[in-house]
């Protein structure tokens, strides 16, 4: 079956991108009613979304740029976040040491913003920030540190386990109101007649194919690709306004028990707890390069390390073998300047009709956090566009997806059911929600539910994700439908098996799972430059 042939019909709303702004807006627009297509030219959610620090927060140090209004707009979306996806979403204490009157005054602030972060039913607390000193704040600092701080605020924000995976949520959220969304397909360019965009010429990569899309509306939510696919689209080149900011996390043995921030000369970064390992990050340089050109490299490793020597105190300097695995992504900012650490990340809406191009917009998310809210309001143009009516707001209050409310319950329940090992459970249900048990029913082969790595993960995870998931390639597999990739590499042995799986399921042929098994390898290869290209 082709599985594109359902795209050349017309829909109300195209999106271009399948990060989480446009995975975010298709379930906008189809939860309330309108008729939704999503192209995405990779896999969903490989881009700037599958970078993050997993943070769902306020943004603490916007408030030093008086960014009141991105903030308290982040604080409520925390909270609706945490209420529609209590399962991805948990409360996570910060560590920030040696407070001045700036940082008191600003978590004054910060806690005043989330007034209402309790309210509403959600099940889990948010305490407001504590101070705390002596023994029990030195307890508190990672314990390679040389001089653990004896002042600190403890103060909460939200992770998310998985961007990836909440990503993939709102697309199945968007699809269960009959949104249609396809990975691997790249918009070439825009469909223009007279000063009108009424839809773009698309290429399933898969196949090699060109489609004709009509829509009423495109928007254009390509992250820091938008300008790539406006120049190649319109006739006149416009000058790049965005200023692109490089960002990356490394990942190491777990360095401490909560997250702890760091501030020097370089900005912020900080050591944050994640299954049993250490995010450290971000880093914040700016990238003139080519954004199709863009990947994490050994000199932005080895600078970074250099970094957190200079800043951490560690008792012990962190060198390269300690990094486990690096990822990353370009911020998309929407002002312009060298100073991309201070550049506000607020997102970015351009309606073209404002060019005297009509139905087109192009919506750059700011942060992962804000993108449901973001949504809204893209929609609320996209509606001033169509002119069709639009069915009553519910992304706020409805859970999504397979999301569950009672993870503690369901991971009892779920153990009992299927006899797994526990900590599969509590890996399944709080990565899959209500679907972790038609997930344990596709397991097939005597060492299927069987734990593969410490997390529990389990070899039925890649039978789903290639049959429900729209898994294509080996790092869908590896990095966005599980964890498997993500803690360096996961050995041949097991590579091969998720190969072999894969490729039953898909139909590759020796030669094609060669190229996954290459495509896999290079994850864990870095060039030597940003911007250089992989030999
Ligand atoms: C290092 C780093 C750390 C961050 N940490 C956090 C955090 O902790 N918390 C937080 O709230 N935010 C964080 N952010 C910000 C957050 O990641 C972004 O705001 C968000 O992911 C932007 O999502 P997006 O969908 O707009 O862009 P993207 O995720 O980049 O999505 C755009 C998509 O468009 C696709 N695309 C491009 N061109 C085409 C085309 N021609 N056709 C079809 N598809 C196309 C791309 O492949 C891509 O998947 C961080 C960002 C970075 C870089």
């Amino acid at each position: 079956m082709d599985r594109t042939a359902s795209i050349d019909s017309e829909v109300d709303l195209l999106v271009l991108g399948g990060g989480i702004t446009g995975a975010a807006l298709a379930y906008e627009a189809s939860s309330r009613g309108y008729e939704t297509l999503l192209l995405e030219q990779n896999d969903f959610g490989s881009g700037t979304s599958a970078a993050t620090g997993k943070l769902i927060h306020g943004g603490l140090r916007y408030l030093k740029k008086f960014e009141f209004g991105l903030v308290r707009e982040s604080l409520r979306e925390r909270r609706i976040l945490s209420k529609i996806a209590p399962n991805f979403v948990y409360p996570f204490p910060t560590i920030l040491p040696n407070p001045g009157i700036v940082e008191r005054m600003g978590l004054m602030a910060y806690d005043l913003l989330s007034f209402d972060r309790n309210r509403g039913g959600n099940r889990q607390r948010l305490p407001g920030t504590r101070r705390i000193k002596g023994e029990a704040a030195r307890a508190l600092a990672p314990n390679s540190l040389e001089n653990p701080a004896s002042d600190v605020l403890r103060y909460f924000d939200c992770l998310c386990i998985s961007p990836e995976r909440l990503t993939l949520t709102f697309l199945k959220s968007a699809m269960n109101y009959g949104a249609r969304a396809a990975n691997y397909v790249e918009a070439l360019r825009f469909l223009v007649k007279d000063n009108r965009v009424i839809g773009a010429i698309v290429k399933d990569k898969m196949s090699g194919k060109e489609h004709e899309v009509r829509a009423r509306t495109v928007v254009n939510a390509t992250g820091p690709w938008t300008q790539t696919l406006l120049n190649r689209s319109l006739e006149q080149s416009v000058p790049d306004p965005q200023t692109r900011s490089e960002g990356i996390y490394l990942v190491t043995r777990k360095l401490s028990e909560e997250m702890y921030l760091f501030v020097g000369r370089h900005g912020h970064f900080s050591f944050a707890p994640w299954n049993n390992h250490s995010l450290i990050g971000p880093t914040d340089t700016p990238y003139h390069g080519e954004v199709s050109k863009w990947a994490v490299s050994e000199q932005s490793i080895n600078r970074f390390l250099e970094v957190i020597n200079a800043t951490a105190d560690l008792k012990t300097p962190l060198r390269r073998e300690d990094v486990l695995f690096a990822y990353g992504g370009l911020r998309p900012l929407a002002e312009t300047g060298e100073d991309t650490y201070n550049a506000s990340r607020r997102s970015d809406l351009h309606d073209h009709a404002d060019d005297g191009m009509e139905g087109l917009i192009t919506a750059a998310g700011g942060k992962y956090t804000t993108s449901r809210h973001f949504a809204e309001e893209i929609f609320s143009r996209v509606v001033k566009k169509v002119k069709k009516k639009a069915g009553p707001p519910l992304s706020e209050h409805q859970l999504l997806f397979g999301c569950s409310e009672n993870v503690e319950d369901e991971i009892q329940e779920l153990r009992q059911w299927a006899g797994l090992d526990e900590r599969t459970a509590d890996f399944l249900v709080r990565h899959y929600g209500t679907e972790a048990r038609s997930l344990v029913s596709e397991a097939h082969g005597p060492n299927a539910l069987g734990p593969i790595n410490e997390r529990g993960e389990i070899l039925a995870q890649v039978i789903f994700a290639v049959r429900h998931e729209m898994a294509l390639n080996v790092d869908d597999v590896l990095f966005r439908r599980t964890d498997i990739g993500w803690f360096g590499h996961p050995g041949k042995e097991l590579m091969d098996q998720i190969i072999d799986i894969m490729g039953a399921e898909l139909g590759w042929s020796a030669r094609e799972a060669n190229e996954q098994r290459n495509r896999a390898e290079g994850h864990y290869r870095f060039s030597d430059k940003p911007g250089d290209d992989l030999q």
